[in-house]
């Protein structure tokens, strides 16, 4: 079975959105991650940290779905990370309202022996630093290491999250973020200029709007499902990346036909995260309703035309 590490926060999240509000809920991108690719069959574990705050309970719930949490640091007396959003009416953007890092400030990963020789690496949204540590901590490199960041990376700490970005394979970032990580408007030619900073494949989240795949001269487009009701988007990227790094890790073959299913089933598994408040929905979620909603991936984009 393919093996798969992922790196990311564990949180306690507190929720707004137009249809009503949460106290503090489980979240994190490591957990949001760590459910979605529980939907394949991998071995997967987790690099995180979390304080003594943090109900049992929670993380039952990953090693419940075979996710190993024996990378996920207890800090004695601790506090686990914390954060707070309000999402505007159209859901599509949100203000961060609380960020309190607590045990992720000092976070000093620690790899698992039994995971040095993971075949995927997900390096979830986090310091550069965070992410460097955990690579050279690998026995030798993955088949496949994917890289999740954001534009606060960028504002802050630059020249960490180049050394990153050189020694990666895939990359996803929203269009905002390959837009100020290359100072190109056109996301064809920002796509272009991030494969030369390094990573062979270029995935551009859209939203809404789906996603892009960029490799050498290939595009592929995989549309988001237009959904009825659209209740917490949190998480969404996270679930999209864990989704994709999950079926590469099963598939255990890296190419751009792999990515092109990778993305759709980022994209499928992203569209039921939405669906309810926090990991909710992820963590009710049948392998048949997942690949019902594939058949209508497939159905959305298939056309037949004739050329004359
Ligand atoms: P997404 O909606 O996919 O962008 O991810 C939302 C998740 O990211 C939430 O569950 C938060 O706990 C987590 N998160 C927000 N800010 C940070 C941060 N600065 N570092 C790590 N995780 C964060």
């Amino acid at each position: 079975m393919g093996k798969l590490l992922i790196v990311g926060s564990i949180a306690f999240d507190e929720i707004e959105t137009p249809f009503g509000k949460t106290g503090k809920i489980l979240g994190g991108a490591a957990t949001f991650i760590g459910l979605a690719a529980s939907q394949f069959r991998i071995e997967s574990g987790i690099v995180s940290v979390v304080g003594e705050d943090l109900p049992k309970e929670y993380l039952d719930l990953l090693a419940e779905r075979d996710i190993d949490i024996s990378g996920v640091d207890i800090v004695k007396g601790g506090k686990t990370f914390y954060w707070k959003g309000r999402y505007h009416n159209d859901l599509n953007s949100r203000d961060t309202l609380i960020t309190e890092l607590n045990t992720l400030g000092e976070f000093n990963p620690i790899v698992p022996n039994h995971f040095k020789d993971a075949d995927v690496v997900m390096l979830g949204n986090l310091h550069p630093n965070i992410q460097l540590s955990v690579m050279d901590q690998m026995d030798k490199r993955p088949k496949l290491t994917i890289l999740d960041t954001m534009n606060f990376w960028m504002n802050n700490t630059w020249d960490e999250l180049m050394k990153v970005i050189e020694r990666i394979d895939v990359i996803t970032i929203n269009d905002e973020e390959a837009r100020q990580l290359t100072e190109e408007y056109s996301l064809v030619k920002a796509a272009a200029k991030i494969q030369e900073m390094g990573p062979k494949y270029v995935v551009i989240k859209k939203g809404e709007h789906g996603a892009l795949l960029f490799h050498k001269e290939h595009i592929f487009f995989a549309p988001a499902l237009p959904l009825e009701e659209v209740f917490d988007p949190t998480g969404a990227g996270d679930t999209f990346a864990g989704g994709l790094a999950g079926y590469l890790t099963e598939a255990r073959n890296v190419s751009f036909e792999s990515l092109k299913n990778g993305i759709i089933q980022g994209s499928n598994l992203a569209s039921f995260c939405v669906e309810k408040f926090g990991t909710e929905r992820m963590l009710n979620l049948e392998k048949s309703e997942v690949n019902h909603r594939l058949i209508q991936f497939k159905d959305l984009v298939q056309f037949n035309i004739e050329l004359t």
